[in-house]
């Protein structure tokens, strides 16, 4: 009983910083709307699309986003759950 998640939220997701289990191998995303994609390769590496519709930045450290409009984003990011027991699986 009470052992729901502390906070509520679960899986990681592209946004916010991650726990402690995920590692982020590459930090991206996709502008469709000028088809340029923003690469973020290190902390302080804030990288934008041609059209500044999609800022990056945090690198392999955390994932930060600011995107004008969302329908012309496409996450490229890869991050990996780094931990067996990964608090998202279900039994
Ligand atoms: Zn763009």
């Amino acid at each position: 009983m009470g052992s729901m998640g502390q906070d509520g939220s679960c899986c990681p997701t592209a946004y916010g910083m991650p726990n402690m289990n995920t590692k982020i191998i590459r930090n991206s995303a996709k502008c469709l709307g000028c088809n340029t994609e923003a690469v973020s390769s290190y902390r302080w590496d804030a990288q934008t699309c041609r059209c500044n519709n999609v800022f990056v930045d945090g690198g392999t450290d955390y994932i930060r986003r600011a995107v004008k409009d969302l329908s012309l984003y496409e996450d490229t990011s890869i991050i990996l759950s780094a931990s067996e027991d990964d608090p998202c699986r279900e039994s």
